[in-house]
């Protein structure tokens, strides 16, 4: 990417790169290097408090609210480069869902009230928008609200809720109005998930992991000033969330990272004729995903390069990005879980597996629970079947 960056965003990326590596605890990195599920939170707890003392938490909102004032290229490269370090990103749920919603539509009040808590994670939040038959057509949400005096009274249920288990509040899509077109009757509503009458059950998933949850609300009673801007606008605040939620979803970095360790695996695993790297249908499937990688690098920065800072309305663009990370994303865990073999069979006790491990480097084993867990990249962020649409309405014209 270096030779594509003019001299001032040359020296921001060495800063940037200078500063994960030194403020960021080594043994943060590697947990995030080979995707280990131990210290999930507590190291993203303390990685966003040391970004936050930087003010590199949150660049993405209002100057005024801890944000800072950088071009969308200067945006990207603190993002890559943290992907490159293998540094936790900021929890996207408070870094660029509700903190830019509250940002931007929220009252002084509510703003005083949760931005500085949001950037800093004293509040950890979840997203509670996807119900069991509201996903991709999120606007059919059922999850009521309704209004009683100085309080609005919730039913329903919210599913995939993602780390919902640490979540100290949770930023909802609820119908406050069932009797207007589906879009004109949602609200944005902040709930406690302390409150009597919330549930969290966890769902297992088939790497074997609690990433996601279900959520109940049975008469959960929550204050009317825990509305965010105006009653029965939520659908525009979520459009506005949704389209930042792809911003950086590409994962390029991160992509080039696991492609470096497939290549170091490739190198330790010894072959008839030397090592799986040296084999040539294998070092050509490396280079097609380098080479496609690269491609993608290109296509983000040209995206960027024509961006104007601070834009709020969704990039229709930012779906090829979604749509050809995803694909990658997957394609360098196959690749992963290939080189791995039968020897990451056992992933559910990855650890154990780890110390039996004598021909492959460490970490090696998470490789098909990584894998198992990819296939997600292509169905959240909105899926690749539903970019595709967009892809070709709103790019192609069809
Ligand atoms: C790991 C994970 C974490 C998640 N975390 C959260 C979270 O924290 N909070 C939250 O609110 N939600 C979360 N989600 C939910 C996610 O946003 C939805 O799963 C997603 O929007 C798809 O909705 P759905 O699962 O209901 O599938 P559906 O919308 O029912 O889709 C089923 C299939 O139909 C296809 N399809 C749907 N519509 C179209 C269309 N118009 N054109 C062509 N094909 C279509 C889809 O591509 C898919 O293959 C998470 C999902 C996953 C997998």
């Amino acid at each position: 990417m270096d030779n594509l960056l003019n001299k001032e965003e040359l020296e921001f990326a060495e800063h940037m790169r200078e500063f994960y590596r030194t403020e960021i605890p080594e043994d943060i990195r590697y947990r995030q290097a080979i995707g280990s599920e131990e210290g999930t939170h507590d190291d993203v707890v303390a990685t966003q408090r040391i970004l936050n003392k930087h003010g590199y938490a949150v660049p993405n909102w209002s100057v005024a609210s801890g944000g800072q004032d950088w071009t969308p290229v200067q945006r990207h490269i603190w993002l890559n480069e943290m992907q490159l370090a293998c540094v936790p990103q900021p929890l996207a749920f408070n870094a660029s869902m509700v903190g830019p919603v509250i940002d931007t539509f929220g009252s002084q009040e509510i703003k005083d009230r949760f931005l500085p808590a949001t950037a800093n994670i004293d509040i950890w939040w979840s997203q509670g928008f996807s119900e069991p038959n509201a996903g991709s057509d999120l606007a059919s949400l059922k999850t009521s609200a309704v209004k009683q005096g100085d309080k609005y009274i919730v039913n329903g249920q919210k599913t995939w809720t993602t780390l919902g288990q640490y979540g100290d509040w949770i930023f909802t899509l609820v119908r406050t109005d069932p009797n207007v077109k589906k879009q004109a009757g949602i609200s944005f509503l902040l709930i406690d998930m302390k409150s009597p009458g919330l549930t969290v059950r966890p769902i297992q998933l088939i790497d074997g992991g609690h990433e996601v949850n279900e959520v109940f609300f049975d008469n959960v009673e929550v204050p009317v000033e825990n509305l965010v801007g105006e009653e029965n606008k939520g659908w525009t605040y979520a459009k506005f969330l949704l389209g930042n939620e792809r911003t950086g979803i590409a994962r390029v970095g991160e992509s080039q990272v696991k492609l470096a360790r497939a290549k170091a695996y490739a190198a330790a695993t010894k072959t008839a004729k030397g090592s799986l790297l040296n084999d040539p249908a294998f070092s050509a499937r490396i280079t097609t995903i380098e080479a496609e990688l690269k491609a993608l690098e290109f296509t983000q920065l040209r995206i960027l390069s024509t961006q104007v800072a601070g834009a709020d309305k969704p990039d229709p663009r930012s779906s090829i990005l979604k749509l050809r990370g995803s694909r990658l994303q997957q394609d360098i865990t196959e690749l992963l879980t290939d080189i791995v073999g039968p020897q990451g069979l056992d992933f559910v006790d990855s650890r154990e597996v780890r110390t039996k491990f004598t021909t492959l480097p460490h970490g090696a084993a998470d490789a098909l629970k990584t894998y198992f867990n990819y296939r997600k990249v292509s169905i959240y962020g909105g899926s690749s079947e539903v970019q595709l649409g967009i892809i070709s309405k709103a790019l192609l014209g069809l």
